[in-house]
């Protein structure tokens, strides 16, 4: 489970979850983009399905897939709407898809409030969006904060509506950059940047696979 995350509103986490999910599911990983910004829920227009069934019909349902969206023009990608939800059926929507073979996305609220600590501690791993400016930045550094906090191993930082990255980023914010996001046109059209996204799932898939080798070496010693 991994959540999508970052302090300043507006700074892409939505655009990124269902550009992430996209790009697992060209890669053959299917993916689950769940909306955990239940105070302004708004996934489901970005990813251009309908408002409900949400996650609070999930606990009802026999099976997952009655009530998870399927996000049109795309395979293997699937969307939970979080209209109306409240913070016990996120909690149980979790705990059902912790069991579902699929990779899952945790679409995080702003802030770095209750609210978002609750999505973060859900997570195995956080990935921070940040615009590069200094406020940017700033919100990345909080969040940042609040993972390591927490706990919560930080797997990256995606620079959103950029076309290149510094070294100095990385020691700024003491975090891989896992690569850039450009600013594009009509991202409600489903017209996101595919090779930017497929770069960043590349990269972070890569990480994790370097993790695990690192945890098999070790229990061989
Ligand atoms: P957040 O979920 O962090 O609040 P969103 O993903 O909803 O942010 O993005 C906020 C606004 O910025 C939306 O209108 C979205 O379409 C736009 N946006 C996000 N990333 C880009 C980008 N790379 N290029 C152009 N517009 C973008
Ligand atoms: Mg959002």
């Amino acid at each position: 489970m991994l959540a999508i995350a970052g302090s300043k509103g507006g700074c892409g986490k939505t655009t990124m979850t269902i550009g992430l999910a996209d790009a697992f599911a060209r890669m053959g990983t299917p993916a689950i983009a769940v909306d955990a910004d239940r105070q302004l829920p708004n996934l489901h227009v970005v990813a251009a399905v309908d408002r409900k069934p949400t996650i609070a019909d999930l606990e009802k349902a026999t099976d997952v897939d009655d009530v998870v969206h399927s996000r049109p023009g795309t395979d293997d990608v699937g969307v939970l709407p979080a209209t109306d939800a409240t913070k016990v059926d996120l909690e149980a929507a979790i705990d059902r898809l912790r069991r579902c073979p699929e990779r899952v996305l945790l679409d995080c609220p702003s802030g770095a409030g209750p609210d978002v600590i609750e999505s973060l501690e859900y997570a195995d791993r956080v990935v921070v969006v940040a615009t590069n400016t200094d406020r940017g930045l700033r919100g990345a550094e909080t969040t940042i904060d609040v993972a390591r906090r927490l706990g919560v191993p930080v797997a990256g930082v995606i620079i959103n509506r950029s076309n290149g990255v510094t070294e100095t980023l990385e020691s700024r914010l003491e975090a891989p950059v896992l690569g850039t996001i450009p600013e594009h046109d009509a991202p409600l059209t489903g017209t996101l940047p595919r090779d930017a996204f497929d770069d960043v799932a590349g990269r972070l898939t890569l990480g994790e696979s370097s993790v695990e080798k690192r945890r098999d070496d070790e229990s061989r010693l």
